[in-house]
């Protein structure tokens, strides 16, 4: 008997618990289609995961609209994501312990003799195509859409540049949208990512940043490394406004190449406590202000911090460094994009420098965000010329260019041939070229004028060889 009631008591139990279970799930469900579906509400990725945009700056028009409803739609598509992964293994995030300071990983010893073993051991991996010491070029920008859709639509443009440039001069290519650590969002995003690349590919040599800001416009110069032995890291900048003058734009750290070696995961080391997002950040951001000369007041940069850590901390740091001002490893896009028509009128690819900038950088342009300002659109426009100024360069082998550096349209600017190598009077003397002259012909008249050749030919041949 008491064994009944206190049966029936549970299944009561069970279903009021099962009800509330059911009620709790609709919650639940209701709150995130709720939260997917706000306009500007939190899209359930990482606050980290987007840029913020102002409200004062989003405006209705049917772009900006279509932009959000993507952003959305792909917000929805991760949650759903999320749970799949609930049975595989998932190792916890690390904690950052603030009392101690900020730190990248695990302290790494001895790692250029490492190297040398590893690539003792897997002998023929850190050459290049071309021969040289292997070169990774890196490049990344945030995990989610842009605000801004005309953002991403750059961002596939500048990385299919680099796409070309990396074919062109046998460098390897990564591209990273991961997060590779929650604390070093934004331009701090580069130092974890450089580490675990470095750490991954012993057989790396030297790893070339790239903002995604930035784009290579001199698509034939080649990086001297010969005149780098020795150094481990080759920056933009100038002698006299860093080290004489403290300036904080007196470098650059949009575009930088750094060897992969022990001295530079310990500069990783001295460089990342600057910038972990939050307090770290703001505070560094202060002292920054205050040591160096024009610094406006914000949050710690990683340019900032390499100009200080370069200036006041260990000598070592900049005796291995080498400010590169010969040519423009980067070159601040308002004072290179409104001469790409003088050069291609008086200059050539292949320098580098003024007569021919090898990468321009849109610092400050911030193309992810959903600003519509004159300066925003004028950034729009110059990155589509700079992106046609380089297409140009790789388009010209295939006979194509780009009708107007403003314009995406190309047109041909060679006829095709059949002789593409220029190889025909070489191995067929014999046969004669009728590519240029039967352009404009149909299909069937080429064959008919091809035939009529080739019985000519052969009458003539059996008129010599007859006795
Ligand atoms: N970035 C990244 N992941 C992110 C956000 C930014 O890799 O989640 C990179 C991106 O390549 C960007 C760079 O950080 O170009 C530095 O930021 P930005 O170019 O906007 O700074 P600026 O050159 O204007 O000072
Ligand atoms: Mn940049």
């Amino acid at each position: 008997m008491n064994h009944e009631v206190s049966d029936t008591m549970s299944r009561k139990v069970v279903t009021t618990l099962n009800s509330y279970k059911v009620t709790i799930l609709c919650g639940l469900i209701t709150i995130l289609v709720l939260r997917g579906t706000l306009p500007g509400g939190s899209s359930g990725l990482g606050a980290s995961d987007f840029e913020v945009v102002p409200k004062e700056q989003l405006v209705d028009t049917e772009d900006t609209l279509v932009g959000r409803r993507i952003t959305r739609k792909l917000a929805q598509v991760d949650i759903s994501g999320d749970s799949t992964r609930a049975d595989e293994a998932v190792v916890e995030e690390e904690v950052w312990d603030r009392s101690k300071p900020y730190s990248l990983g695990p302290k790494i010893t001895k790692w250029d003799e490492q190297r040398v073993i590893w690539n003792e051991q897997n002998k023929g991996k850190n050459a290049s195509r071309n021969g040289k010491p292997k070169m990774m070029l890196v490049s990344g920008s945030q995990p989610g859409p842009c605000a801004n859709p005309m953002g991403d639509f750059y961002h596939l443009k500048f990385l299919k540049n680099r796409v070309d440039y990396a074919r062109l001069h046998g460098l390897e290519l990564f591209y990273n949208m991961a997060t590779i650590n929650k604390e070093m969002n934004s331009f701090w995003a580069k130092l974890p990512l450089l580490r675990k690349l470095m750490l991954s590919h012993p057989e790396v040599e030297w790893i070339w940043w790239m903002d995604s800001d930035a784009i290579f416009t001199d698509m034939a110069f080649e990086m001297p490394m010969d005149k780098y032995e020795g150094k481990n890291l080759i920056v933009h900048g100038f002698h006299n406004l860093l080290f004489e003058q403290h300036r904080w734009i007196g470098l650059n750290t949009g575009s930088f190449l750094i060897r992969n070696c022990q001295w530079s995961l310990d500069l990783l080391d001295a460089w990342a406590p600057f910038g972990p997002e939050g307090e770290n950040r703001v505070n560094a951001g202060k002292m920054l202000t205050a040591k160096l000369v024009d610094r406006p007041v914000f949050e710690a940069d990683d340019q900032s911090a390499l100009a200080y850590l370069l200036l006041f901390d260990d000598p070592k740091w900049k005796s291995q460094t080498h400010l590169e001002w010969e040519f423009f490893l980067q070159g601040y896009w308002k004072y290179v994009v409104y001469n790409y028509e003088n050069l291609m009128a008086m200059s050539h690819p292949g320098f580098g420098d003024d007569r021919w900038p090898l990468v321009t950088h849109f610092v400050g342009c911030k193309p992810c965000q959903l600003a519509v300002t004159p300066e925003v659109e004028e950034c729009f426009t110059q990155m589509e010329r700079a992106f046609n100024f380089a297409d140009n360069q790789v388009l010209d082998k295939y006979g194509y260019a780009h009708k107007a550096l403003a314009s995406f349209k190309t047109q041909r600017i060679r006829k095709d041939t059949s002789d593409p190598l220029g190889l025909k009077d070489e191995t067929m003397p014999k046969e004669h070229n009728l590519a240029d002259e039967t352009l404009d012909l149909t299909f069937q008249e080429r064959e008919f004028l091809r035939n009529k050749e080739r019985v000519e030919q052969e009458e003539a041949l059996k008129q010599k060889t007859q006795p």
